[in-house]
């Protein structure tokens, strides 16, 4: 596929913010989300290609204008990138987690660490 693929272009004036646990915990959606292991993502994007649904985004960190607290703010000047996924979007078919060649996506519930959602699989 080209680099001039039908996928959308990057965004520019996303407003990330922590999501609260037990609100997102009320959603109708499947409580299982995807997680991302930072440490382990090579950034080979094979995910954002592998994709059905165009729902994973690996935005530049020069993106981000202001941030909510210290923590944000040195975690938005250290990545590489940032890793977006589109949870309306996403049908939970993963295919990224199968396609990711470092193990670095899962499934996971809200509030649970990932060996516990694996021991739960
Ligand atoms: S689980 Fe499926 S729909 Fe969701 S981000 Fe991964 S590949 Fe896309
Ligand atoms: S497929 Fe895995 S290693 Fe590659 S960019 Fe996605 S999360 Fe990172």
């Amino acid at each position: 596929m080209s680099a001039t693929s039908n996928k959308p272009p990057f965004y520019d004036d996303y407003e990330l913010k922590v999501v609260d646990p037990n609100w997102l915990a009320t959603r109708v959606k499947p409580k299982r989300h995807i997680g991302l292991d930072p440490d382990l993502c090579i950034l080979c994007r094979a995910c954002e290609d592998v994709c059905p649904w165009d729902c994973i985004y690996m935005l530049s960190p020069g993106i981000v204008d202001q941030t909510e607290g210290e923590n944000l703010e040195t975690a938005a000047k250290t990545a590489e990138a940032i890793f977006v996924i589109d949870d309306n979007e996403c049908t939970r078919c993963g295919i990224c987690v199968d396609r990711c060649p470092s193990d670095a996506l899962f499934y996971i519930r809200v509030g649970d660490q990932r060996d516990k959602a694996a021991a739960n699989e």
